[in-house]
């Protein structure tokens, strides 16, 4: 126990974030971001990365080169020991690899002096990231046994130069050059003079996981040249693994760029537990996603209508679930309460969309009736038809459309409604989301439901223009065209696979490439 009145001491995480892929982070990274106080990163490190960070943790930027002031390595020192002393945990958090030319020593040399406890957890670094996402392998059996990373900056006033470029020309493997763009005609011509071929194959990487990754084959004669318009960050790659696959030099395309969303920002506003269902999806197929909370879903305010239902289940024919959510929510409750699916006996059950049916299927159960559109007309329509008992049981959220209640109710049916989640629109757009909308750095953004529509519209307001909309379904749509805005695509399967199947052919057909068929079980 610490009796001392003393503040504990807290502790440094020198956390490598990785190139820029946010899912490139490793899982301790992670872990260490979800338990910080205070996250110090550099501007090089994806802003994706840090939705890792909890709500209450301060994060502080280092600058950024051309728009803030950056932060000289001293204050940097001075403020990890700061924060440390105050009993913090502490993140210090920076692109790629934590140690690879990123000033590690002078922090280790000062949590040392402060007597602060640290650990170093290693990152991938952009060179490595470089090469495989540009799809070359950067060691090879054949002729590149060795790899040399190489900084193409030197500490700015020097004397001498450490860097031995008589013994690099010579070296009998890979260079790979971090830092190397501004800094091209000096280390590429020290290379030449040293007697390295002009033809020695170059690959240039720029911005090497990111949506917008280019890679540029090239040679060591002309690399100056081509970097010179060129702006950072990029990786040099220098040596035989560099060569084209083909004959052509310039833009390369690779595994990474050539997936069928590749370069496509995509903007999924959606319940947090339930955006995986099209984050996973989009990202395969190479979309740059990123996230907007809306619509948070909740327990309703009191159970007693659902639990009143739950022991009157035998008074009725057909349950009826209008969302996925209804289905969770109705069968939690269900099994919290001891009861067990006996209870639904031999009722019938109805699901609006194969997505809800696909919910009910989780807990063992098979929608007796499912229309294959995700609407309520289809669904009160498919229950006239269907017959078999005229009690229904409509379990819902604490918003939707009444069609499927009135329509049953005007049909002579007897018709109970129960409220079994509540939805609440969410009070604010994620900054990273508000400010890359405005930047018309958002290609796309998915209208799920017509209630995220909504959301969406109060959300981003007339920056929404800035962006094109992909509509789940006409009624959809015209909420949304009630709102003022237009979609560009809607579904024809009215269902998350459907949207990225709509988003793929209008990419594709934009493209005018031939893409390949997308697998509905995988997307
Ligand atoms: N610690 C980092 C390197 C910091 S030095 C690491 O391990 O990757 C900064 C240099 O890293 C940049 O000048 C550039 O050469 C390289 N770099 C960082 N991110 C990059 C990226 N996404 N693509 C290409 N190069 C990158």
């Amino acid at each position: 126990m610490n009796t001392s009145h003393e503040p504990t001491s807290g502790f440094v995480y020198l956390v490598g974030g990785g190139p820029g892929d946010p899912r490139l982070l490793t899982l301790r990274g992670a872990e260490c971001l979800r338990r910080a106080d205070v996250v110090l990163y550099d501007y090089l490190v994806n802003p994706q990365i840090l939705e890792h960070v909890g709500p209450g943790a301060k994060k502080i930027c280092l600058g950024k080169h051309g728009r803030t002031r950056i932060w000289t390595q001293a204050e940097i020192n001075d403020r990890l020991v700061l924060e440390a002393r105050g009993g913090k945990t502490v993140v210090r958090l920076k692109g790629g690899d934590p140690v690879l030319f990123a000033r590690l020593a002078e922090e280790l040399d000062a949590l040392g002096s402060a007597n602060i406890p640290y650990e170093i957890v290693p990152g991938i670094t952009s060179a490595l990231a470089a090469a495989s996402y540009a799809g070359i392998p950067i060691t090879q059996r054949d002729g590149a046994s060795a790899l040399a990373l190489v900084t193409g900056q030197e500490r700015t006033g020097k004397p001498y130069t450490s860097v031995d470029y008589n013994a690099l020309a010579k070296f009998p493997g890979t260079l790979a050059f971090y830092m190397g763009v501004t800094t091209a005609p000096a280390w590429s011509g020290e290379l030449l003079r040293q007697g390295m071929a002009a033809d020695t194959p170059v690959l240039i990487v720029r911005r090497a996981s990111l949506s917008d990754q280019t890679s540029i084959a090239t040679t060591l004669g002309a690399v100056a040249d081509v970097l010179s318009r060129l702006r950072p960050p990029a990786i040099v790659i220098v040596g035989e693994v560099a060569k084209p696959k083909t004959k052509n030099q310039g833009i390369q395309s690779s595994w990474f760029t050539a997936r069928p969303l590749f370069g496509q920002t995509v903007l999924v506003a959606r319940p947090v537990h339930q955006a995986a269902a099209l984050v996973a999806p989009l990202q395969e197929l190479g979309a740059d996603v990123l996230l907007q909370p809306a619509i948070e879903i909740g327990p309703p305010d009191d159970w007693s209508a659902v639990d009143q239902a739950i022991a009157e289940l035998s008074a009725y024919q057909w349950l009826v679930f209008s969302s996925s959510n209804g289905v969770n929510s109705f069968l939690k409750r269900l099994l919290e309460t001891g009861h067990d699916l006996r209870s639904l006996g031999d009722l019938q059950l109805a699901a609006v969309g194969p997505g809800t049916a696909r919910a009910l299927k989780r807990y063992h159960l098979q929608a007796d009736v499912c229309p294959r559109e995700h609407r309520a007309e289809d669904l009160a329509a498919a229950l006239l038809d269907a017959g078999g008992g005229d009690a229904f049981l409509l379990v819902r959220g604490s918003r939707g459309r009444e069609v499927l209640e009135d329509t049953l109710q005007n049909a002579g049916k007897k018709v109970t409604k129960i409220v079994a989640y509540l939805s609440q629109d969410t009070p604010r757009a994620a900054p990273l989301a508000t400010q890359r909308m405005a930047a018309n750095e958002i290609d796309w953004t998915i209208a799920s439901s017509s209630a995220i529509a909504k959301s969406l519209v109060r959300l981003f307001g007339e920056s929404l223009r800035k962006t094109r909309l992909a509509s789940i379904s006409p009624i959809t749509t015209q909420t949304l065209n009630e709102l003022g805005f237009q979609a560009e695509v809607e579904a024809t399967e009215y269902t998350m696979p459907g949207i990225v199947d709509a988003i793929l052919q209008a990419v594709g057909a934009r493209e005018n490439a031939p893409r390949k068929k997308i697998n509905k079980e995988q997307s």
